[in-house]
């Protein structure tokens, strides 16, 4: 076999490797995908039940229910919004964070705080 032939085959079995490893990545992703879109129907639906008893036990109309989204949406683009200067590195860091992302100080800043904040 020449050198060249050689050289062909290997760059032949390291598409072939590549092309398996990109095929096991997109299964696993697909899976994934698959997962999300699971617990994501599954929260909309548990979404829409509470929405209908808050509205109709708790006597709290569609309008105060969307007023009370624009709030909420409004509010968390405030809180991932601001910045912190951390008091250790200076530098600017989501005021989000528990922790500064550059040096791992912990951020003195405790107004940001919402349970469903990352
Ligand atoms: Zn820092």
């Amino acid at each position: 076999m020449s050198d060249e032939n050689r050289r062909d085959t290997a760059q032949d079995l390291e598409s072939r490797r590549i092309a398996r490893n990109s095929s096991r990545q997109a299964e696993t992703n697909n899976a994934r995908i698959e997962e999300l879109e699971r617990k994501l129907g599954k929260l909309s639906l548990i979404t829409e039940a509470l929405w209908e008893i808050v509205a109709s036990e708790a006597n709290y109309g569609e309008p105060e229910l969307l007023q009370k989204i624009e709030m909420v949406v409004s509010d968390r683009e405030q809180r991932l919004g601001k910045k912190l200067s951390c008091s250790r590195c200076n530098m600017l860091v989501a005021a989000s964070k528990e922790k500064c992302i550059y040096c791992g100080a912990a951020l003195a800043d405790k107004t940001r705080s919402s349970p469903f904040d990352e």
